[in-house]
This record gives structure tokens, sequence and C-alpha cells, in this order.
């Protein structure tokens, strides 16, 4: 099966040392800074770059501390911008992230905005995909599929879900940060 091919084929191209570096930003190993909050990520990212650029190769100095000063700039504009409030229609958002370079995750954010149970879409993602599928642990409203499924699991929810999430709910999050619906 494709999913089981994947995998062996990441298990004999680790190519990363055994011992096991943790980010002096968020205390994760750096693979793992990407499922911490957006701002911390973009912090992460310039200690990766320093410490352990083989965890993000090609990225540059001066695009992750461009991306970590824009996260921390946020944060004080909206300190006194209390009243400026975004309001945002619920969304589910799928994005796909290269853990190693033939390993990849897919992640579905947003779900539980429409009334749906994180853990019990789990469940029918590990059944579906026949791969294993988690909540993440600090974010309760993103989970986490071991494999590349971005390319069905818009059809596997729209069949799971079509009475509560609209095709037009639903989007791709692109490599520029930008946002295509999955039903275009
Ligand atoms: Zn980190």
């Amino acid at each position: 099966m494709f999913y089981a091919t994947f995998r062996s084929m990441a298990e004999v191209d680790v190519q990363y040392p055994v011992t096991v570096v943790y980010c002096g930003i968020c205390g994760y190993p750096p693979e793992y800074c990407e499922f911490g909050s957006a701002d911390t990520y973009a912090k992460c990212k310039v200690w990766i770059v320093e410490n352990a650029p083989e965890v993000l190769p090609g990225l540059k100095k001066e695009d992750v501390a461009q991306d970590a000063k824009l996260a921390t700039q946020e944060k004080v504009q909206m300190l006194p911008g209390g009243k400026v409030k975004k309001t945002e229609l619920p969304s589910v958002i799928i994005s796909h992230v290269a853990r190693t370079k033939r390993k990849w995750v897919t992640i579905v954010t947003g779900i539980s905005g429409f009334g749906i149970d994180p853990n019990q879409a789990c469940k029918i993602f590990r059944n579906k995909f026949a791969c294993g599928a988690s909540v993440s642990r600090d974010k309760k409203d993103e989970i986490v599929i071991q494999g590349d499924v971005k390319d069905e699991i818009f059809q596997v929810m729209m069949g799971a879900y079509k009475d509560k999430i609209k095709p037009a709910d639903v989007f791709y999050l692109q490599e520029d940060g930008s946002k295509v619906c999955a039903a275009s």
C-alpha cells in the first residue's frame, strides 16, 4: 500500500543524527516546532536556522528573522487595539508538512467550528486512510494525520460530514500561506 511504502522509505532514508536536540524556544524537538503556535514557531525558525539547519533546509536567516519580527509586531499592535476584533467565519484548513524528505503529515484545523468532535473525526480518518491520526496535544482543534492525504481528505470529509460542512468552507493552505478553496 502507498502509505506503508511511504513510511518504510522514510525509515531507510534516516539521515538525522541519533542524538535528540530540543528547540531552545519551545522545548520540543525541532521537527515538532511547527505544531506550536504560529508566533512561537516564527521564533523557533530563527533558532532552527542557527542551531539545527538540517531540520528545515533551505530556510534563510533573513527570511525567518522577518517572520519573527512580524510575529512580535502583531502582538504589540493587538494590545492597545483590543477593540479591533476579527470576526472570522469558521473554516476547515487542510495543510501538509514534510517531517523529513519523504515523510509527510496532513493537518486539519477548524473542524470543531462545525460542531464536529475532532476525536471522532480522527477515528474516521484512521479507518479511511489506514494510518495514524490524532488530535494535537496543545491544540484541541488540530488533527495530525500521518501521511500525505491532502488530496483524498476533502472527499472523505464531504462524505462523512456533508450535512455539517459545505465544500466552500474547506481550504487548502498553500506553501506561501494563502488559502485555496478545496471545492474549486
Ligand atoms: Zn521550537
